[in-house]
């Protein structure tokens, strides 16, 4: 340090007096900054345009899951702890999200999964406050596409009343994804550590069942919204293609599931993959699509606000999370 530069702590204390003396001088009677005020922080929603259509990724908050392998269940140990230390990241859980993503068209407002709602994980459940802080109405949201019937993705149907959260939404499914879950008697036939997912999947889906339209994976939702088969997850697991005016997104929904373990090595098997093999089909083709079109993807399980891009990197691929921007 030269005699003519300051220390860090001293430029910083400047700063800090310069915003005091600031801040004295604005008419703070009144206001109250409850956000800021608080450990929370502060409501997670972030906006963007897909030609006319306003894009709106909405948190449903955080999952825990432990230990890591739980996402490369094949991969061999020393290999996975060595990718999560190259990464700086924890090697006994992995902190995931949980990225609702809400399409306003103009004409509807549809909304892509409906996050865990009060009975999963403590740290998630957060949509009705996220919705309700993005000024988002439940009873205006007209369409709702599950992309599978996992619990972070489908026990937002009910409040914790046992109440239907979205008045007057129709939901979509995949037909293979409706035959799977809700096929009688499965709740008692299905592996263990699967019945609560299973019994979970039919409350939920049940409770809405005649407002549900099983569709075909691939098919369209609007001229501009399209499904796209993504088997392997589940059977019915669905990613979404939206296209209009030039530009275009992809919701990957759970076709990969880490952003540093399924991109790097997309052959390893992720533990809640219903068919490992085909899943790795499908992230495969999922990842080579949004890597060589340059989409910009919104993962549900992305680093928030969920928003990015796929580059090729080595044998795999890697994650690149979108810069922020205030403006739409
Ligand atoms: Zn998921």
């Amino acid at each position: 340090m030269t005699a003519g530069m300051r220390s860090r702590r001293e430029i910083l204390g400047a700063i800090g007096a310069g915003v005091g003396l600031a801040l004295t001088g604005l008419p703070v009677a009144g206001v109250r900054p409850a956000a800021a005020a608080g450990p929370a922080q502060v409501p997670g929603f972030y906006r963007f345009k897909v030609g006319p259509l306003t894009v709106t990724t909405l948190s449903d908050g955080n999952l825990i899951l432990m230990p890591p392998s739980i996402y490369a269940v094949d991969a061999p140990p020393a290999e996975l702890t060595a990718l999560l230390e190259a990464n700086l990241l924890p090697t006994d859980r992995v902190v995931g999200q949980a990225n609702v993503t809400l399409i306003d068209t103009g004409e509807q407002r549809i909304l892509f999964d409906v996050g865990s709602g009060p009975n999963f994980q403590p740290t998630a459940g957060r949509l009705a406050t996220n919705l309700a802080a993005a000024g988002i109405d439940p009873a205006s949201i007209s369409t709702i596409v599950l992309t599978h019937a996992h619990p972070d993705h489908v026990w937002g149907i009910l409040d914790g009343e046992g109440k239907v959260r979205f008045p007057n939404a129709g939901y979509v499914i995949a037909e293979p994804e409706w035959t799977f879950w809700m096929k009688e008697g499965f709740a008692d036939t299905a592996p263990d550590p699967m019945k609560p997912f299973v019994r979970g999947a039919q409350r939920q889906l049940g409770a809405v069942a005649e407002r549900v339209k099983r569709i075909r994976p691939g098919d369209p939702i609007t001229p501009s919204i399209t499904t796209i088969p993504a088997p392997g997850h589940t059977p019915g697991h669905m990613a979404v293609h939206v296209a209009t005016e030039g530009q275009s997104l992809l919701l990957s929904a759970d076709c990969f599931n880490h952003p540093v373990i399924s991109l790097a090595n997309p052959s390893w098997h992720f533990g809640f993959d219903t068919d490992p093999e085909q899943a790795v089909a499908t992230r495969k083709r999922i990842l080579d699509m949004a890597a060589t079109d340059r989409l910009w993807v919104v993962g549900y399980h992305m680093p928030w606000p969920g928003l990015g891009q796929v580059a090729r990197a080595g044998n795999g691929y890697r994650w690149i999370p979108a810069n922020f921007t205030w403006s739409l």
